[in-house]
């Protein structure tokens, strides 16, 4: 299973989203070796990237990226408008990673960075503080203060797959009904979602465990894979910000210049004259 789906309650204001991956999360975490605890942290960004990029609006590249000072130096999930979805993460290896992750003692006073890339290239950041001890309670406080909407994220990985529930109060006007106690009750509900229960079951049949009393709708469930957007010509003119010098040192020691995608280990190698637009400049001036 590796789909989004979005479902609402009738005659509240109350929507939700629940996310399933298993493939997408295994090709993403084996492009690395990566500790236990971690593969699961990281499975956790990918399955709230997936919720924030069908919920969030917007023509580009969603990302999540968290930055810190301890043990877990950066840890980023990407997905793009055809729902591919990427990540990595990065560690001290000299540090004894613990089994289980608490968010703000592996960041060190570290904070999350949302990022829009729209399609024209324009960037959108918001930052994220760790406010909640789960990114769960990250993300939903996000939602809280950026939408200003109640928003509550359930969020969960065992290393195999990953999934993620969300639900959000919407504006009073869309109520078509008086249901005063709507939200707490399905918040309420929701947070009795055993993590093998997100894991493993349809969307279908979670909901239907959670909610089976309650009129709900489900609208039709969408695809997600992994997926890379490197290409050739991006990491040639990633190539631009490193040091003519030092392209033609690798040159002269291994005759081509090879780098290989952190994401998903693709290499591209350049010769001399495919680098001839970053060395030419500098050459001139020698
Ligand atoms: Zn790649």
């Amino acid at each position: 299973m590796n789909e989004i789906q979005r479902f609402s309650f009738d005659h509240t204001n109350v929507r939700g989203e629940r996310v399933i991956l298993t493939n997408a999360y295994q090709d993403i975490i084996k492009r690395k070796n990566y500790p236990l605890s971690i593969e699961k942290l990281l499975g956790e960004f990918v399955a709230a990237i997936a919720l924030l990029r069908d919920l969030i609006k917007v023509d580009g590249i969603l990302s999540i990226q968290a930055k810190g000072n301890g043990f877990l130096e950066t840890i980023m999930t990407e997905c793009d408008e055809h729902r591919n979805l990427r990540g990595i993460a990065q560690w001290d290896e000299s540090k004894t990673i613990p089994e289980t992750i608490d968010l703000k003692e592996a960041l060190q006073g570290g904070y999350l960075v949302i990022t829009i890339t729209h399609k024209n290239g324009t960037r959108y950041q918001g930052i994220v503080e760790l406010v909640g001890a789960t990114l769960g309670e990250c993300i939903a406080q996000y939602f809280s203060q950026s939408e200003q909407l109640p928003s509550r994220v359930w969020l969960g990985c065992d290393g195999t797959a990953c999934g993620g529930l969300f639900l959000q109060r919407l504006p009073k006007e869309q109520e078509q009904q008086g249901d005063e106690d709507a939200w707490d009750r399905f918040t309420l509900l929701a947070s009795t979602v055993k993590q093998e229960e997100l894991l493993t079951l349809t969307t279908e049949d979670l909901l239907h465990r959670l909610y089976h009393e309650e009129e709900l709708r489900l609208y039709p469930a969408k695809e997600m894979q992994f997926g890379c957007s490197c290409s050739r010509q991006r990491t040639l003119e990633a190539m631009a910000s490193i040091s003519p010098d030092e392209i033609r040192e690798i040159l002269i020691e291994q005759g081509t210049v090879s780098t290989s995608c952190q994401f998903c280990a693709e290499t591209h190698v350049f010769t001399e004259a495919d680098l001839s637009k970053i060395l030419g400049d500098q050459s001139q001036t020698h």
